[in-house]
């Protein structure tokens, strides 16, 4: 039984393989594994965490490769739903010349036409949540009438078997058709979450601040507010304890899903040490300084999920790179 269920959306980034050119110009893609609650997933399963990814997929070849990875990786796939007609969500990325990436298309596809979007709550396989402690959930979700309810279902059966809400505000605007809803419908699921993750941007967008103690004071009931900043680290307010984290520095090559693997290795340390670890500042300290380790060595290999680091990989990092 997986200890953390991830739920959201599960896809293949279509990375243009060419340098500086507009997505008409391209000549070829080459598509990687991606989708951040599956990431995060992943990069549990690799910390030695269990858990499992619930969301959508088509009965094409994409889903196909996609579970496959799942089941290679070793996450629980009781809660993935195979949709006969809705193809899987595919996006396309361009590159500029110095490899930045920007969103340039879902190929034929509409954003709202994808299997992801038609997510079925009443189909949440409810023993998964009999059993685990903990439900991490993205926002895009929130995007699609379908799955909005698929979220609300598993909000609701998070609350009967009292699991702890994680939520990563990830917010992509190309996701969504009307730019007006989402804020106040990522404040209305704040209430309910336990902790939350969110961009120095995010956090300016949705509270007018990127104090997480400022943050935490606002939602009242929140157990931890984690304020990541890339290449600058993280701010955090866990419980009473306030602080901040610089990064480790390393050779990055691609920081794709460094934020998944950071989340990850957070849930993963919040397992080990118990909740009451985050009273005590250093064990709080610690918590953090592992997830940016799992950040750091994410980001020194390409891929969001092939780069994700070993347990044994964390703790020979940490060794020889003190906080
Ligand atoms: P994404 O959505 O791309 O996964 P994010 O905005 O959720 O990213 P970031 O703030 O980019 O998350 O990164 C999360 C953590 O990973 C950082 O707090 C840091 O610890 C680590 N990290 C990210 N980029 C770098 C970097 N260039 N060098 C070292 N560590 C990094």
């Amino acid at each position: 039984n997986p200890r953390v269920l991830c739920l959201g959306e599960i896809l293949f980034d279509c990375l243009a393989d060419q340098l500086g050119l507009t997505l008409e110009e391209v000549k070829s893609w080459t598509p990687y594994p991606g989708g951040a609650p599956a990431n995060v997933a992943c990069a549990l399963v690799k910390l030695g965490t269990s858990a499992g990814f619930i969301g959508a997929v088509g009965e094409d070849d994409p889903g196909n490769q996609l579970v496959k990875l799942l089941e290679e990786v070793g996450v629980d796939i009781t809660g993935v739903q195979r949709h006969s007609t809705a193809p899987t969500r595919q996006v396309y990325v361009v590159r500029d010349l110095a490899g930045d990436r920007s969103f340039a298309g879902f190929g034929e596809y509409d954003t709202s036409e994808f299997a992801d979007t038609r997510l079925q709550g009443q189909k949440l396989p409810e023993s998964l949540f009999e059993n685990a402690d903990f439900l991490v959930l993205g926002t895009l979700e929130l995007a699609y009438p379908e799955s909005e309810q698929a979220i609300h279902r598993a909000l609701k059966l998070a609350e009967q078997y009292d699991l702890k809400i994680i939520l990563d505000v990830n917010w992509r605007p190309v996701f969504w058709q009307d730019l007006n809803i989402p804020r106040q419908k990522i404040l209305a699921l704040l209430k309910q979450v336990d902790f939350l993750k969110l961009s120095q941007e995010e956090a300016q967008w949705l509270f007018d601040t990127s104090d997480p103690g400022a943050i935490t004071y606002r939602l009242g009931s929140i157990e931890g507010v984690l304020v990541t900043k890339g290449e600058h680290g993280c701010t955090y307010c866990l419980g009473e304890n306030e602080g901040h984290l610089p990064s480790y520095a390393v050779n990055v090559v691609d920081t794709t899903g460094a934020g998944d693997s950071f989340l990850a290795g957070f849930i993963h340390q919040l397992i080990e040490h118990g909740l009451q670890g985050l009273q005590n500042a250093t064990t709080a300290q610690r918590i953090v300084a592992y997830a940016n380790a799992v950040g750091a060595l994410t980001t020194i290999k390409p891929g969001a999920i092939a780069s994700q680091p070993t347990a044994a990989e964390v703790q020979a990092f940490l060794a020889s790179h003190k906080i």
